[in-house]
């Protein structure tokens, strides 16, 4: 396991802070999210990673176990940061809600998108885990997801795969597509979509190599 780097403001390490911010995450009924979900899934990975992948939202899966990116989509993911020779252990991984959306049929729950009120509600959240994260590069993963990190107007099919400066999140981001999008399609159309993400997070990880030796912004 890594070193963890102290947060030079309090003292604690990044790790530290998350667990704390995770707390009350756990805890928070600010939408209406919290009724339906069985637990908040907050993100994991390695708290000193220079690249963050922040999706739109938890599913079923993701409601169950409590992780973000398990099941198909998440294998995916998991498959193209390989072809790239990352790991979990190299990233941060989480989401702009931390509550399952869905809607309740029968006895049954089908995942829904969230709604704008419930980004907007859970977006302070993120901003908190970022702040505490500092990455160096974004990858904003879907059109949710880009909508709230980069512009409410982004269209994900003419606008991934461009950088941008990250603002107060971070130096550089991109959007990529969602790994469940991808998996709605077959055939040559798959492995084109697939192949894309491949060489979006390639390009992540040139992007990060290159941050890394910029000078640091100084504060005097
Ligand atoms: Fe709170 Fe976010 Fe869950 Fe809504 S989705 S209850 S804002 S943690």
């Amino acid at each position: 396991m890594a070193e963890q780097t102290p947060d030079p403001d309090v003292g604690q390490t990044h790790a530290d802070s998350l667990e704390a911010l995770a707390a009350r995450v756990a805890a928070c009924t600010r939408c209406p999210l919290a009724a339906t979900r069985t637990q908040t899934v907050f993100g994991e990975g390695n708290p000193d990673a220079p690249l963050v992948i922040v999706g739109e939202g938890p599913g079923e899966q993701e409601d169950q176990t409590g992780r973000p990116f398990v099941g198909r989509a998440g294998m995916l993911l998991d498959e193209c940061l390989l072809a790239n020779g990352i790991t979990r252990r190299h990233v941060y991984i989480c989401n702009v809600v931390k509550c399952r959306a869905c809607i309740i049929e029968g006895r049954r729950a089908r995942n829904r998108p969230p709604t704008p009120d419930e980004m907007a509600a859970c977006y302070p959240w993120l901003t908190e885990q970022l702040g505490i994260l500092r990455p160096l590069v974004i990858l904003s993963v879907g059109a949710p997801s880009a909508k709230t990190l980069i512009d409410p107007a982004f269209q994900i099919m003419r606008q991934r795969g461009q950088w941008r400066d990250g603002g107060a999140h971070c130096r550089h981001i991109m959007a990529v597509l969602h790994p469940a999008f991808i998996l709605r399609h077959g055939g040559e159309e798959f492995e084109r979509l697939r192949q894309t993400l491949i060489d979006d997070i390639g390009s992540a990880r040139r992007k990060v190599i290159e941050a890394k030796k910029q000078p640091q912004p100084a504060l005097f």
